[in-house]
Parts: structure tokens; C-alpha cells; sequence
């Protein structure tokens, strides 16, 4: 097996990794709180993980990939009461959409997708260890973690206790011993639609503590990986390990991963309150699953990533290059002269997952096999595209005439301004497996990915 090395937060450094079992993976990925469709920035993590599975796969490690998805959370309550129905049928609602958008990004799905919803019983029992060793107390139903219990607290996210905000406002801070301290149970409020019973009554976990309960059931403790955005360092992930050192003695995770955040341009947070957030199904509408993770494959994991027009055309031209490639190419082995690029990729890879490096090797293959006479064998392309979730860049793109027909009707359409209809023959084309683009030379048919 080749070394791999990676950054790990909780020791700012990159260094080896070395999983718990022989030859085993666990990974847990925070995922989305479904209180509304994800955006384009929520893809991010999915994207960046899924594909480190597929590079710990290719290196033979059995890969078991966690993203959670968090449908009991205040901000769901807020946006069901806001839209004036019930909390539960939103997330599922949204959970439904959640999986069908990061579908059509051609990934596969992570190997468990819990919900918190069905993990209350490990939650409440992991609540229980804390209570019982007094590292949480209970308040009028609430529970919360007494932070100063635990001397190693901040480690994670490297602050000084007293600097640090919890970001629950005021909610509970006349029933917290500490300022500092942080909700793991809430108490049912008058206007809350949904709770579950508990040895404090009913109610509902807070979110750290979902976190904590669902990576240890499907990974144990002491796992391999835990990632997730940068914003979610602290509090999320800082109370998460403090939770579970606590309650059961030992780490959560040997290793912490953080993703950096996809800007709306460079140093410009992309946040809701700022009004600039794109929902992933429109950019992907745009520009497609398999242009959208080339896109984010020339960012480093660990860079901001600045989301902008001219970034996703660079990454729809090195579609087409490798495209234009991969058709002169034959089914096969791949020429002993292309195999140091090849290296290079899987080098970049290892290298603290370092995907646009690998990136402009791939492309250096690329280069290199177009001065060959045609025939060269694929299997080099194939096999570097495969770890990066590119293979249908591989693929015929040839449309039936059937999709030509639909996709001239809905030209004629959209110049008589019937969106109605223009959407509809749209979502048949889709259907199909076709999607339309705007390309350089008017609408193009693409593989729907
Ligand atoms: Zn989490």
C-alpha cells in the first residue's frame, strides 16, 4: 500500500495515516441540517469525501463512509413554522431532496446516511453516561454538558475556554451552571410539533450530541476519520469529541478532516443572510454532476474555494478536453510512456489528498496521449477518473434522435416563451438520461449526470 499522509486538525499537521483495524476505514462526514433545499457549498463535503473513499478504496482499504443527515434541529422547527407546517414532513420532504440533488452528482452514496430521528435511543444512553458521571446535569428538563469537567476541552479547535461562545444565545442561560456550558437534551416547547421521551421528559437532543451517538453505533470508537467544513470545528466538532471523551474514556476519532468553504467570490462567505447562496439543484441544472466535481476537484481540499462563472467554464473545457481525448482513445492498457503520470496522480493523491495537483497530471497524461498515434489504451484515464467519480467523462455522448427531437421542441419553446412546456420537455429529456446546456454554439444534449 502506498503511504498516504493527511492534515489533521486536531495536531495542525499533515501526518501518516495509520487507520484503527488493518486494512479498514471509517469515515464520518457531517452532513446537511434539512431545513431547506442545500446549496451549492453543502455539496462540498460530500464531494470531497466521497472521493476519499474512492482513493482509499483504490489503495485496498475497505471503506465504510458515515454522513449524517440532521432532521430534529431548531433551525428545521423554525423554517416549518415559518412556512406554516409540520417539522417532521419538511425534513423528510428536504431529506428526499437532499438525496435526489447529491444523486445527480454521479458520487454513489456514503455507505450509512443515518438519521438523527432514528438514533434517539443511543443519544439518550450516551446523555445518560454523562449524567451519571457528572459531566451533564439536569435543569427543568433540560440537560446540559459541564465544559470545565473536562480539563482537555478547546483542544480540538485550539481556544481559550473563556473566549468561547456557544451560540445558543440566551436560550437556557438562566439554567446553566456555566456560560460555557452546552445543551445535549431540550426540553419539548409549547411550540414544537415533535419529542421523544427521556429519562428528563420529553424532547429532543441538541445537535453535537446526534453527532457523537451515531458515529459511535455504525463506527465504534477511536475511528478513523472524522470530517466535515471548517466552520463546524467549533462548536460542533469541539463538543462532539469533548462528549464522547467524556462519556466513554476514550477519542472519538483518531484523525479530524476539515474541508474548506466554498466562497460566493474570493474572501465573500456564501450565506443566506448575505442573499448569495445558489441551491446545488440550479447549479447542477447549469452545469451538471460531472462538470460541478471537476469544478471542485481543482480546489484543495483544505483552500477556500471561490464559486464563480469563469471557474465552472475552465471546468467544463477540461470536460471536454479529456472528452475530446478519451474518443481517440482505444479499451486497454495504457502505453509504459504515460505510467509517470499515472504515478503522479495517485502521488498527488497521498499527498494530503492533494486533487488539483493530481488533477494536472491527469491532464499531462491527457496532453501526452494526444501526441500518440490514435489507439492508446484507456485503462490509465479510466482508472484516475474512477477515483474522482469522472468516468462518465468516458462515455459516448452521442444523443438518440428521439433526444434531439424533444430538445429542438423545447428550443422552439422557450422563443415562444411557453416555459411551461419548455420545463416539461426538459424534464422528459431528462428522464432519458439527456440534459440540455447552453454551450458555445447554442444548446448542447449532454449525458445527464
Ligand atoms: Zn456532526
Amino acid at each position: 500500500m502506498r503511504a498516504i499522509r493527511l492534515y489533521d486538525t486536531q495536531q495542525r499537521q499533515v501526518r501518516p495515516f495509520e487507520p484503527r483495524d488493518d486494512g479498514k476505514v471509517g469515515i464520518y462526514a457531517c452532513g446537511p441540517t434539512v431545513y431547506s433545499r442545500v446549496h451549492v457549498g453543502n455539496a462540498r463535503p460530500f464531494v470531497v469525501f466521497s472521493q476519499l473513499k474512492r482513493f482509499l478504496e483504490h489503495e485496498g482499504y475497505d471503506v465504510t463512509l458515515v454522513a449524517n443527515i440532521t432532521d430534529i434541529n431548531d433551525k428545521i422547527y423554525t423554517a416549518a413554522r415559518e412556512a406554516g407546517r409540520d417539522s417532521d414532513g419538511l425534513a423528510r420532504e428536504m431529506t428526499a431532496h437532499y438525496i435526489d440533488d447529491t444523486e445527480r452528482l454521479g458520487l454513489g452514496r456514503p455507505d450509512h446516511e443515518p438519521l438523527a430521528s432514528e438514533y434517539v435511543g443511543p443519544i439518550v444512553d450516551l446523555i445518560s453516561a454523562l449524567v451519571d458521571s457528572d459531566h451533564a446535569y439536569a435543569a427543568s428538563g433540560d440537560v446540559y454538558f459541564r465544559v470545565r469537567t473536562l480539563p482537555s476541552y478547546g483542544e480540538l479547535s485550539r481556544r481559550d475556554v473563556d473566549q468561547m461562545d456557544q451560540g445558543e444565545g440566551i436560550e437556557g442561560a438562566d439554567l446553566k451552571e456555566d456560560p460555557l456550558d452546552f445543551a445535549l437534551w431540550k426540553a419539548q416547547k409549547p411550540d414544537e410539533d415533535t419529542s421523544w421521551d427521556s429519562p428528563w421528559g420529553p424532547g429532543r437532543p441538541g445537535w453535537h450530541i446526534e453527532c457523537s451517538a451515531m458515529a459511535e453505533e455504525l463506527l465504534g470508537l477511536e475511528f478513523d476519520i472524522h470530517g466535515g467544513g471548517i466552520d463546524l470545528v467549533f462548536p460542533h466538532h469541539e463538543n462532539e469529541a469533548a462528549q464522547t471523551l467524556a462519556g466513554r474514556g476514550k477519542p472519538l476519532a483518531r484523525m479530524w478532516m476539515h474541508n474548506g468553504m466554498l466562497e460566493a467570490s474570493a474572501g465573500e462567505k456564501m450565506a443566506k443572510s448575505v442573499g448569495n447562496i445558489r441551491r446545488l439543484t440550479d447549479v447542477l441544472d447549469d452545469v451538471g454532476g460531472t462538470v460541478l466535481v471537476l469544478y471542485f476537484s481543482g480546489g484543495h481540499y483544505r483552500q477556500p474555494l471561490a464559486f464563480s462563472p469563469e471557474g465552472l467554464e475552465a471546468a467544463a473545457a477540461g470536460a471536454r478536453r479529456i472528452r475530446d481525448a478519451a474518443r481517440r482513445l482505444t479499451p486497454g492498457a495504457s502505453p509504459e510512456a504515460l505510467a509517470p503520470h499515472r504515478e503522479a496522480f495517485f502521488e498527488a493523491l497521498a499527498d494530503d489528498f492533494n486533487t488539483p495537483r493530481a488533477l494536472a497530471a491527469l491532464y499531462e497524461w491527457v496532453s501526452e496521449a494526444n501526441k500518440l498515434p490514435e489507439g492508446a489504451g484507456d485503462a490509465d484515464l479510466r482508472e484516475m477518473l474512477g477515483v474522482l467519480g469522472l468516468e462518465a467523462l468516458l462515455e459516448s455522448e452521442e444523443a438518440p434522435a428521439e433526444a434531439v427531437a424533444l430538445a429542438e421542441q423545447r428550443e422552439a419553446a422557450r422563443r415562444d416563451k411557453d416555459w411551461g412546456e419548455a420545463d416539461r420537455l426538459r424534464d422528459e429529456l431528462r428522464d432519458m438520461g439527456w440534459e440540455v446546456r447552453d454551450g458555445p454554439q447554442g444548446p448542447e444534449l449532454v449525458k445527464a449526470s
